[in-house]
């Protein structure tokens, strides 16, 4: 078959390797490899570009997408969708994998609706998307978090402060809680463990009164002003505290050990699914065993928060 393979949506670490994956397997089960520029834009503009072997060497270790990633809001309109699917019959592409987050699992599962087949790779250092226990991305992202928290301790204990750091995660709390038990974190704030500001201000108070030099806040993006926050915690708490938004450090760097691995199970799965005809679906990995569901099931699911690992937070606190 003629195999078509893309990024979309934000850059994870892991993307390469996926996509080396999706080639290798693919040149050796016997298909042809497309790889598309920027995501869906590249399927509109029919910008492919024939893989070998050789156009994956020594992608392994890089960051970010050697395929480019974009978002494109015109892939709503059911009329571009047409033309990314004619681009593709055009040149005899029979099928398409797609490597990204819950958008592009959207489109992913616009395409299958209008009779084109997909499978889709979750790559998003978020880990929002039900139906896989990770993401590829978000151990690599995780990584470069609990480095980062690790130094912000040694000037928050230095100088006695309350250090907030604010985490990606859209509105998933995994990278934050994560993070914060690796970290030995105080506190954890993610959308489904609510800020509450007074009862976070008086446990500082009772943290300091203890005579604990510092304290870490983790928290996920979208809550919260986290430097208005920080001012309010100096003001009230006896704590001085900082704040740090760790921002797009998150999404880039080298893919951890994790991810290239998850990423070479999924892609090479993706053709495994490829060679038996099974299509319209989404991979993940589930107590470390490959699965694959339906894009409709996946979109039902909700996507489980990890409950326990939070609960440890205070445990070991
Ligand atoms: P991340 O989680 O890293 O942001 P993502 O895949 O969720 O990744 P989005 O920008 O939400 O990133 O989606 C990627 C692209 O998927 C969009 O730019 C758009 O082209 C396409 N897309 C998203 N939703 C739909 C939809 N409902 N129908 C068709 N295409 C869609």
């Amino acid at each position: 078959m003629k195999i078509a393979v893309l990024t979309s949506g934000g850059d994870a670490p892991g993307m390469n390797p996926a996509i080396r994956a999706v080639v290798r397997a693919g040149l050796n089960s016997g298909h042809e490899v497309y790889g598309v520029m920027d995501g869906y834009s590249g399927l509109v503009e029919g910008n492919f570009e024939k893989m070998s072997r050789k156009s994956v060497s020594e992608i392994l270790q890089k960051g970010g997408t050697i395929l480019g990633t974009a978002r494109m809001k015109d892939f709503h309109n059911k009329d571009v969708r047409q033309i990314a699917i004619d681009n593709m019959r055009k040149i005899g592409i029979e099928c398409l994998v797609v490597i990204g987050g819950d958008g592009t699992y959207r489109g992913a599962q616009a395409l299958t609706e209008m009779g084109f087949p997909v499978i889709g790779i979750p790559g998003t250092i978020d880990n929002d998307l039900a139906g896989t226990d990770f993401t590829i991305g978000f151990h690599t992202a995780l990584d470069t978090i609990v480095e980062a928290i690790d130094k912000l301790r040694d000037t928050a204990s230095s100088h006695q402060r309350c250090s907030i750091v604010e985490t990606m995660g859209r509105n998933c709390g995994d990278l934050a809680i994560m993070a914060g038990l690796s970290c030995g974190a105080e506190f954890i704030i993610t959308q489904e463990h609510k800020l509450n500001k007074n009862d976070l201000i008086e446990k500082l108070k009772v943290h300091k009164s203890e005579g604990r030099r510092n304290a870490i806040i983790v928290i996920t993006e979208n809550i919260t002003n986290v430097h208005e926050l920080a001012d309010e915690i100096t003001e009230k708490s006896g704590f001085a505290c900082r704040a740090t938004v760790l921002g797009y450090v998150q999404r880039g760097g080298s893919p951890s050990a994790e991810d290239r691995i998850l990423a070479g199970r999924m892609g090479s799965f993706a053709i495994d699914l490829i060679n038996n005809q099974t299509f319209g679906v989404a991979i993940g990995v589930m107590n470390s065993k490959m699965i694959y569901l339906p894009f409709e099931e996946v979109f039902q699911m909700k996507n489980e928060s990890m409950e326990e690992l939070y609960q440890l937070v205070s445990k070991l606190s």
